[in-house]
This record gives structure tokens, C-alpha cells and sequence, in this order.
């Protein structure tokens, strides 16, 4: 008799996507087989025409916690997280004091794990010494996140450790994650490069920002990866710029990418309909840069799709363009948006899945425990129904800054999740 048994689904266990059953036992798959071939079990789950899907492993979340409890804590912004079929979050460390110490990595870490209503990893700040580095490590880091620009000025106390703007200051960092062998997030954007086109003056926010300022930051990564041996990982890719510089660079470095539904969907229009609300960094783009984005994750360029869910509440954006923090809610429409991709025709399930579970789960340490379902996986499971279509509305955001996800109401997207189970435990039905 074993625990769980899902019957019946449409499977996509990461080698194969056909009709299967899977058994759970103690939170783990412990049977992957043919329909109607696994025995009974104390709670059987029809998954009949659904998508059986390796919970997402979001590469890219903000909470925040435990500052900004009005923006989101460890608790709302992880039920969010279970409401989108996402079952790790992966939390950046910017926060008040940032996570760029052993004690405020650990006492984090006992925050999230009395708080997360989904399994979560802890980025370490880079800009550190190695001794500080290999404590973090200790304490259980998943990894580190460097920005290669300044914080913004009224947010500094939010980055300390976690910055480096100049070659030098970039090097030594990576040369310090490189003696760790975790993977370094790295928020890519060239300070001088900003400086300029500031310094222009220009009062329209699409040219404020161009794309060259992360070209170029991606270009020096590639180099400066090679030459200290760091497993960098490109946050949230904007543009086709940017990917050009991924691809240029990927033959020597050690370099994966990754970009986010936002830029991939949403493009100056929506800076011209929302303003501040979609003001995100780097910027929306433009429509050329949302295929270009779509084709590099369907080829594999980009290998992970991740939320960079940063939310602030209606009244923290609704302020000037450039004076409004950047950040918007997106871990609970991740993946429906990816999925609604699927139905179009425009990536195929397999992609989708490795992008949003394996890629990530495989980057960080994690796979095949979580990313993948597979006999002695972590039982993350998200149950999608392909075919109903999904209305978004900002009343069915969990996120506690859901208010500010504008830019997603009334949207029609095919697909809604039915199920999501942490560790064979229901945490979204
Ligand atoms: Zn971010």
C-alpha cells in the first residue's frame, strides 16, 4: 500500500513525457509505470488527461524577509509560489541586513524554514572575503548573487556584500566563489555604461537603459569566468543583445543564462500603457527582443526561465518612472505563462519543463531530487489541466504585493494548475 499514487497523467519525468502512474512514499516517488500497474495506496490522485509536471524550481525569487513584511514575507510570497506550480525558491539575498553574513544566512535560514510553504535555498553575497564565502557555504547557501553595478542610492544598506562595479572588484569576487565551486547568480549590468546614458539625460525610460549596458557586462563575465574558473550564471536576460553576448561567450566560460516571463511577453508597450508598474531592471524591451528571447530558450541558449519575483506594493510604484523602485510579482504566473507558450505551439513541453525544473534543479546542486520525477525524486509534483483556459485578475493573486501585477490583468492564458504536492504532501489544490 503505498502513500500517494497519481493515475493516469500525462507524465513528463525529464527522460520520457507519456501516460504513467507514479507512487509516493515518504514524500518521495518511489514507483514510475505504466497505467494501472503500481497497487493501491491510501490517497490516489486522477491526474486523467492532466500535465504531470516536476514542481518549478524558481532560480530567482525575492521575499525580502524579514524586512518588508508589507511587501511579502517568507510565508504569502512562498503560498504564492505553490498557487503557480513552483515547489523551490531560491531567495535572493537582498534584504535589510543582506544576506552577506554566516549569522544573517543562518537566522534566515530559521526564519524561511518556520515560515516556507514550498522548499527554498538561501544566494549568499560575493563581494566577501574566502573566509566569510566557505561559512556561508556552511551554513547552507545554494549559492552566491553578485550585482555588477551600485545599489540605488536610498537602498544601499539592502546590498552591502553584494556588489563589485569595477573589473577588479568583479574578479575578486568570482575568484572568491570559484575557491567555494558554488554557481554565482550575476545581476548584469555595466556601471559606467549607466552613468552615460544617464548622463544624457534622456527623458524617455527605453533609452535610459539600452541593451549594451548588459551586452557588454555579459561580454566581461564571459572572461573573467574563464579566467577564474567561477560557474556564472546570467540573471535575468533581457534581450537579444544579451543572449548574442551568452552565445559569444559560451564556447570558453563557464556561463549559463536565464530570463524571466516578463521580458519575454511584455515589451515598451507595456512601459507606455503601466509606466513605473513594469518598471524592472534591466527594462522591458521591445517586441524583436521578446522573440529573440522565446527562440533562445527553445534552442537551449538561455537554460533557465525564472520569476525574479520582487514584489513592492501598489504604493511603492505608483511614483514617477525614474524615481520607482523596479521589481514586479511573477512567481505565480511563471509558469502558466510558459505553458500557455506550449499550447501555442511556440516550445515543446520537454523545453518548458527543462527550462522551469531540470535546468535550474541541475545548475544548483539539486537534480535529480528536485527538478525531475524520477524513482528517488523528491515527490514536487505540479497537476496541470492543458486545455482550460486561466483569466488572470489581480483579486486571485496570493502574493501580498499582487496589486502591483498589472500588467497581468484580464490576461487569457491556456492552462490551470489543479494540484501542487510538496514532498507527496498537498500545498495548492
Ligand atoms: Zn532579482
Amino acid at each position: 500500500m503505498h502513500d500517494v499514487t497519481i493515475l493516469n497523467g500525462i507524465v513528463v519525468t525529464g527522460i520520457r513525457t507519456e501516460v504513467l502512474d507514479l507512487a509516493i512514499d515518504a514524500g518521495s516517488i518511489s514507483e514510475v509505470g505504466p497505467a494501472g500497474t503500481l497497487g493501491g495506496a491510501r490517497q490516489e490522485i486522477d491526474a486523467t488527461d492532466l500535465y504531470v509536471l516536476p514542481g518549478a524550481v524558481d532560480a530567482h525569487f525575492h521575499c525580502r524577509a524579514p524586512s518588508h513584511p508589507e511587501r511579502g514575507t517568507f510565508a504569502s510570497e512562498t503560498k504564492a509560489a505553490a498557487a503557480g506550480g513552483v515547489t523551490t525558491v531560491l531567495e535572493m539575498p537582498v534584504s535589510d541586513p543582506p544576506c552577506s553574513t554566516p549569522a544573517v544566512l543562518r537566522s534566515r535560514r530559521d526564519l524561511g524554514e518556520r515560515e516556507c510553504h514550498v522548499d527554498f535555498g538561501l544566494f549568499a553575497g560575493a563581494a566577501v572575503n574566502p573566509s566569510v564565502a566557505h561559512e556561508m557555504v556552511a551554513a547552507g547557501a545554494i549559492g552566491f548573487k553578485l550585482f555588477t553595478h551600485r545599489p540605488p542610492p536610498d537602498r544601499v544598506a539592502e546590498f552591502s556584500g553584494l556588489w563589485a562595479e569595477s573589473e577588479d572588484g568583479i574578479y575578486s569576487a568570482l575568484e572568491t566563489v570559484a575557491l567555494t565551486g558554488l554557481p554565482c547568480t550575476v545581476h548584469a549590468e555595466n556601471q559606467s555604461l549607466i552613468e552615460r546614458f544617464e548622463s544624457l539625460q534622456t527623458q524617455d525610460p527605453r533609452s535610459s537603459r539600452p541593451p549594451v549596458i548588459e551586452a557588454a557586462a555579459i561580454s566581461l563575465l564571459g572572461v573573467v569566468s574563464r579566467y577564474t574558473g567561477a560557474r556564472v550564471h546570467i540573471a535575468h536576460m533581457s534581450s537579444g543583445a544579451a543572449v548574442e553576448a551568452l552565445v559569444a561567450a559560451s564556447p570558453t566560460a563557464r556561463l549559463t543564462g536565464e530570463t524571466c516571463p516578463h521580458y519575454m511577453i511584455f515589451n515598451e508597450e507595456q512601459i507606455e500603457e503601466f509606466g513605473s508598474m513594469v518598471k524592472v531592471a534591466p527594462p522591458l524591451r521591445t517586441a524583436e527582443d521578446n522573440k529573440a528571447l522565446w527562440d533562445a530558450v527553445a534552442t537551449g541558449a538561455i537554460e533557465v526561465i525564472a520569476s525574479d519575483h520582487a514584489p513592492f506594493t501598489p504604493a511603492d510604484k505608483a511614483v514617477p518612472y525614474g524615481s520607482a523602485p523596479r521589481g514586479i510579482p511573477g512567481v505565480e504566473t511563471m509558469v502558466p505563462v510558459v505553458l500557455d507558450a506550449v499550447n501555442r505551439g511556440v516550445l515543446t513541453l520537454e523545453r518548458a519543463v527543462n527550462a522551469l525544473s531540470e535546468n535550474p534543479a541541475r545548475i544548483f546542486g539539486l537534480y535529480p531530487k528536485k527538478g525531475a520525477l524520477r524513482e528517488g525524486s523528491d515527490a514536487d509534483v505540479a497537476l496541470w489541466n492543458p486545455t482550460a483556459e486561466n483569466t488572470l485578475t489581480l483579486k486571485s493573486f496570493q502574493s501580498r504585493s499582487g496589486g502591483s501585477a498589472i500588467a497581468y490583468d484580464g490576461m487569457v492564458l491556456k492552462g490551470r494548475l489543479r494540484r501542487t504536492l510538496l514532498r507527496g504532501i498537498t500545498v495548492f489544490n
